[in-house]
């Protein structure tokens, strides 16, 4: 069982990976054994995920499919697209 993690308590999460599916979107963050799964304040966890690199810095913007809630989040470990 995969512990949920609600959008407005999650503004420190460190993204490591993430996968999105029939169940929600799941992410792999720093310090969790487990994946966690990222819940809206709408109840949902169905979110279009884009992955971003403003200036060098990865990061992950998921706004969410129902309520338009967004929520930004640092991503670690990932490789910059080539330019
Ligand atoms: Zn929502």
């Amino acid at each position: 069982m995969n512990r949920d993690v609600r959008i407005d308590s999650a503004p420190g999460l460190i993204v490591l990976g993430w996968k999105s599916g029939a169940e929600g979107l799941f992410l792999r963050v720093r310090g969790e054994r487990e994946e966690v799964r990222l819940v809206c304040r709408c109840g949902r966890s169905h979110w279009l995920v884009r992955e971003q690199f403003p200036g060098g810095v990865a990061s992950l913007s998921v706004t969410c499919h129902s309520c338009a809630t967004r929520g930004t989040f640092a991503m670690e470990g990932v490789t910059l697209p080539a330019p």
